[in-house]
């Protein structure tokens, strides 16, 4: 990382990507301080080669640049972590590793790149992941070196050297964009905004930081924008000049888009690209197994876009689409035996994931229940496309009771209930795992409750 030669930079956060920064800041020729909340602190510091300093102290950023902070601590909400308000206090700037990466980029200095690639940013409430995934598929499968970093896969100051040609895809997180000082992709993509009402007003989403941040004036040379919500159309209108301004590729699920300008939206299970209102495109989204549903037709219209925007030819991408295998323990396509699908959403923790995973198949053996979150269970219902539910948990029994209308049978762990859900699905039905919990009353994480079902699909009879 260039810029702070010689000057003194802080790191705060001591897990994978504050070390990796501390290692850029370092090869850069930065003077590197850093604090760490954990009793290890000075431990992993001793081990990192830096200087330990209490950064929540009265003068600890006099002689600062900046004060590089690690995802996951707090920056304004539910309150900053003392050492990001003393900063802010003493004036000094608050920046990420997604700021550092960008900001070497700027400046045309950064030490792993003998020239400079272009960077995809993904970023908006869901889907971030699968598209982002997605589109490092679809550049691969056309030939593309590409590398997939930032919330998945890899921190961005992790990331190998790039050669000419070679694209990053970065996604994410609302957290990120909000810090970062610096955030110049070339293409951006804005996925959706949450429908979830509280995630609307309580931080809104990522709308604001998204939109503030990545599509500011002077932003990406194009940008794929999910038009669905309000919000989304609002940038789209923002960053264009007019209707037929080919910088803004607009992407709907379900809404037939037209006029003069950039177009990708899925209806009634095609994809069709417009432009300049001809049509360029259509795909047959029905036939692709990796990506079931609504919400995952959205995603790979996003994908699709954002890849047309690097110059990928339609039947490569659709190609590509067909090979995608999908990301583990989200809509993810297990088994199939005797014409039922056995699909694992482990992923989906939350109501709104969970009623994304129900409506994208026609009849489903749920397989649901765990640590339940707040706001209830009420919003899923009728759910229409479930034929019984199968409940999971240490709670099973009032998990139950909340599926009001529904066929239901309490199954406590995960093995009765993909057993009982096998015995009872019919040729042309889905066993699906969507449990609109939390897992850890069972679970250390959603991956392990989802790798558990695997084994059980696996170990049927
Ligand atoms: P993110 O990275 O934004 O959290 P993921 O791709 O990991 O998104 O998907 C998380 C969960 O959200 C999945 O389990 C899926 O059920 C749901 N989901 C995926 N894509 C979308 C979408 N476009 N809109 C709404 N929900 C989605």
């Amino acid at each position: 990382v260039q810029g702070y030669s010689g000057k003194t930079v802080a790191v705060l956060g001591l897990g994978r990507s504050g070390l990796a920064t501390v290692t850029a800041l370092q090869a850069g020729g930065a003077n590197v301080i850093v604090w760490d909340d954990s009793p290890e602190a000075a431990d992993k510091a001793n081990d990192a080669g830096v200087t330990l300093r209490d950064l929540t102290k009265q003068g600890a950023f006099t002689d600062v640049a900046a004060l590089i902070t690690s995802p996951g601590i707090p920056h304004l909400y539910p309150e900053p972590h003392p050492a990001i308000a003393r900063a802010m206090v003493e004036g000094c700037p608050v920046d990420n590793d997604i700021g550092l990466f960008f900001r070497s980029f700027a400046t045309g200095e950064w030490d792993n790149f003998e020239t400079i690639p272009k960077v995809i940013a993904v970023t908006g409430s869901n889907g971030k992941s699968t598209t982002s995934a997605l589109i490092y598929h679809i550049l691969e499968e056309a030939g593309r070196p590409t590398q997939l970093a930032g919330n998945i896969g890899r921190g961005v100051l992790d990331i190998d050297e790039a050669h000419d040609g070679e694209v990053i895809v970065l996604e994410l997180s609302s957290y990120q964009t909000d810090l970062a000082r610096a955030l110049t992709p070339d293409v951006a993509v804005f996925t959706n905004l949450s429908s979830d009402h509280l995630d609307r007003h309580a931080g809104h989403g990522g709308y604001f930081a998204a939109k503030r941040r990545l599509f500011a004036e002077g932003g990406p040379d194009r940008a794929v924008i999910g038009v669905d919500e309000p919000e989304g159309n609002y940038i789209a209108n923002q960053l264009s000049e007019g209707p037929a301004d080919d910088r803004v590729i607009r992407v709907s699920s379900g809404t037939k888009l037209g006029g003069d300008g950039w177009n990708v939206f899925a209806r009634k299970g095609f994809l069709s690209e417009t432009r300049k209102g001809r049509q360029v495109a259509s795909i047959d989204l029905r036939q692709i197994a990796g990506l079931p549903g609504a919400h995952n037709h959205q995603n790979a219209c996003a994908a699709y876009a954002a890849c047309r925007s690097l110059g990928i030819g339609p039947r490569v991408i659709e190609q590509a689409l067909h090979s995608f295998k999908g990301l583990p323990h989200r809509s993810q396509l297990i088994a199939q035996r005797d014409g039922v699908a056995f699909v694992n959403d482990s992923k989906a923790t939350n109501v709104d994931s969970a009623a994304k995973a129900l409506a994208a198949f026609s009849k489903v053996r749920w397989i649901c229940g765990g640590l339940e979150k707040e706001g209830g269970l009420e919003a899923l219902l009728p759910a229409p496309t479930v034929v019984k539910a199968y409940v999971i948990g240490r709670e099973a029994a009032a998990f139950a009771m909340k599926l009001k209308g529904l066929d239901v049978e309490i199954c406590g762990d995960m093995k009765t209930a993909v057993t009982k859900a096998a015995a009872d699905a019919q040729s042309g039905e889905t066993v699906l795992l969507a449990p609109a919990a939390a897992s850890f009353d069972q679970y250390d994480s959603f991956e392990k409750r989802g790798d558990d079902f695997a084994e059980q699909v696996a170990s049927l009879s």
